[in-house]
C-alpha cells in the first residue's frame, strides 16, 4: 500500500547499510556514490551517530517547541552559529530542505513587514534551480518540468539565468565578465519588477539536482551580493544540497566570499540519520521580528525534533573530530582526477564539473555541438538503471538544459569514502553510461 514515486517498476527492498554501502533483501550491495540525493555524508550506520540517537531517545524523544526548548536543540544551534558566516545568529530547525526554504521565504517576507515595507512581495530566483517541492519552494524553483502542472497554484516569481558556463559563456568572454553579465541581468530583473517590491534573490550557491552541479564563476556571487545590497533586498542562499561540507567548506558560500542574509541547510546537516533542515538567519532579521511582532509567524509540529537534533549534532561533531572537510577537499581532487582520466575524452561526456565531493557529468550526443540526446530516450533513467544493475547508486536527471533537454549524473559520495571506493565508483559508472547509450 505504499504510494511510491513511480508506478512503473518494482524497487529493491533496502534492508541494511554500513559505511558506503546499502544492502537489499536479495543480498545485493550498492555502493552509494550519491548519498541518495547528496544526503548520506557519513555513509550508513555510523556508530557515533547511532549512539547519540539512542541516548536521546532514552532521555526524551519529543517535546513540542511551543512548550519547551531542549538542550540538544540549543547545543546544535550553538554548534552551527559558532561556525557560521559572520552575522548569522540564530537557527530555525525544520524537518527538511523544502521546509527550510518555505521558512526562509516567510521569514524574508515577515522581515520587510516588520520594518515597514509591506509592499514587498516578489522573489527573484534562477531558471534551472531546485528549491524543493512544496508550493512556495516549487515557485521559486526554476525546474520547468517540475513546475509545469502546478503552475496555476504557484506564487509569481521572476526567474533569471543560471550560472551555466558550459553552455552560456560566450565565445571570447572571460568567466569574470560572464559573472558580471549575469549580475547585470539580475539587476535589470529587479528594476523591471520594481526594486521596492522585491523581497529577495534566492539561489543555490552551487546548483544541484536540476542542472547537475553548476559551480559559480569567480566573482559572480560577489556581484550578486552587491546588486542585492544596492536595491536593499535580501540574499537567500539555498545550501540544502551543497552545504554542510559537501563542497569542502562547511558552507559553500565561504568559497564565494559572500555572506547571505538567510541560508538554508538540510541534507548533510543530519546525513539522513533523521529528517532535519534549518534556516540560519542574520541577527538583524531576528531582531526585527523579536522587537516587532515578538514571534516568527510560522511553525510545524516537528520543529527542532530532539532525536533529529541529536543525530545532526553527532554528524557535525564527527565531521569536525575526524577532519572530514579537509578529507572532502583531498578526496574531491582525487575523484575529479579519476573522472577526468576515465571520462574526460568520452565521446558523449560534454562536461565534468564540481567541487569537493559534489560532481556533475553532463552527457551529450555530440561533443562539438554540445547537442543533447533526444529526451524521449530518457538516457538519465537508463544510466540510473544500468548503474544500479552494477551495484552503484548515482543521481542522474534529465532536463539539464531547459527542464526538457539534456542529461546529467550527480555524484555525491559519503565524506568517509576512501580512494578505493572512489575508484570503484568511476569504474562502475563508465560502463553504465556506455550500456545506457548503447540501449537507446
Ligand atoms: N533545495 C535544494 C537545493 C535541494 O537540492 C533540495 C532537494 O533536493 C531541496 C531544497 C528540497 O529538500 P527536501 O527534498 O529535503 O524537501
Amino acid at each position: 500500500h505504499v504510494l511510491h514515486r513511480q508506478f512503473a517498476h518494482a524497487l529493491p527492498v533496502a534492508v541494511g547499510g554500513r559505511g558506503v554501502e546499502i544492502f537489499d533483501s536479495e543480498g545485493r550491495s550498492y555502493l552509494d556514490a550519491s548519498g541518495g540525493a547528496a544526503v548520506s555524508c557519513l555513509g550508513h550506520a555510523h556508530p557515533d551517530v547511532l549512539a547519540a540517537m539512542h541516548a536521546q531517545i532514552d532521555r526524551l524523544a519529543y517535546a513540542h517547541t511551543s512548550f519547551f526548548t531542549t538542550e540538544v536543540a540549543e547545543s546544535l544551534a550553538n554548534h552551527l552559529i559558532e561556525r557560521a558566516p559572520a552575522g548569522l545568529s540564530h537557527a530555525f530547525f525544520v524537518s527538511g530542505g523544502s521546509e527550510a526554504i518555505e521558512a526562509a521565504l516567510k521569514m524574508a517576507r515577515q522581515y520587510y513587514v516588520e520594518i515597514g515595507q509591506p509592499q514587498r512581495s516578489v522573489f527573484v530566483s534562477r531558471r534551472q534551480s531546485y528549491h524543493g517541492n512544496t508550493l512556495g519552494a516549487l515557485a521559486v524553483g526554476g525546474n520547468a518540468w517540475r513546475r509545469a502542472q502546478f503552475a496555476p497554484l504557484l506564487i509569481d516569481v521572476t526567474h533569471v539565468s543560471p550560472c551555466y558556463p558550459y553552455r552560456d559563456l560566450r565565445e571570447g568572454e572571460t568567466p569574470e565578465a560572464y559573472g558580471r553579465r549575469l549580475a547585470a541581468e539580475l539587476d535589470a530583473a529587479i528594476v523591471a519588477a520594481g526594486p521596492d517590491r522585491v523581497i529577495a534573490f534566492v539561489a543555490e550557491t552551487v546548483g544541484g539536482a536540476t542542472a547537475g552541479v553548476l559551480t559559480p564563476v569567480p566573482g559572480y556571487f560577489r556581484a550578486v551580493r552587491e546588486v542585492c545590497d544596492r536595491h536593499g533586498i535580501l540574499l537567500v542562499l539555498d545550501e540544502v544540497m551543497c552545504g554542510m561540507g559537501r563542497t569542502g567548506t562547511l558552507h559553500a558560500c565561504e568559497q564565494e566570499g559572500v555572506v547571505p542574509d538567510l541560508v538554508t541547510i538540510a541534507k548533510g546537516l543530519g546525513g539522513g540519520f533523521q529528517p532535519i533542515g534549518a534556516v540560519l538567519a542574520q541577527r538583524r532579521i531576528v531582531e526585527a521580528m523579536s522587537s516587532g511582532s515578538g514571534f516568527f509567524q510560522h511553525g510545524h509540529t516537528y520543529l527542532g525534533h530532539p532525536v533529529a537534533c541529536a543525530a545532526s549534532l553527532a554528524v557535525q561533531r564527527v565531521i569536525e573530530r575526524d577532519g572530514l572537510l579537509a578529507r572532502v577537499r583531498s578526496s574531491g581532487a582525487a575523484l575529479e582526477a579519476m573522472l577526468r582520466a576515465r571520462l574526460g575524452s568520452h565521446p558523449h561526456v560534454g562536461d565534468i564539473r564540481g567541487r569537493g565531493l559534489f560532481w556533475g557529468v553532463e552527457l551529450v550526443r555530440d561533443r562539438a555541438s554540445k547537442a543533447p540526446f533526444d529526451p524521449a530516450g530518457q538516457l538519465h533513467a537508463r544510466v540510473k538503471r544500468e548503474a544500479m544493475a552494477r551495484g552503484l547508486m548515482t543521481y542522474p536527471m534529465g532536463g539539464t538544459i531547459d527542464g526538457r533537454r539534456g542529461d546529467h549524473i550527480v555524484l555525491a559520495p559519503p565524506f568517509i569514502a576512501g580512494n578505493e571506493h572512489l575508484g570503484e565508483i568511476v569504474e562502475r559508472l563508465a560502463p553504465a553510461i556506455d550500456a545506457a547509450i548503447a540501449s537507446l
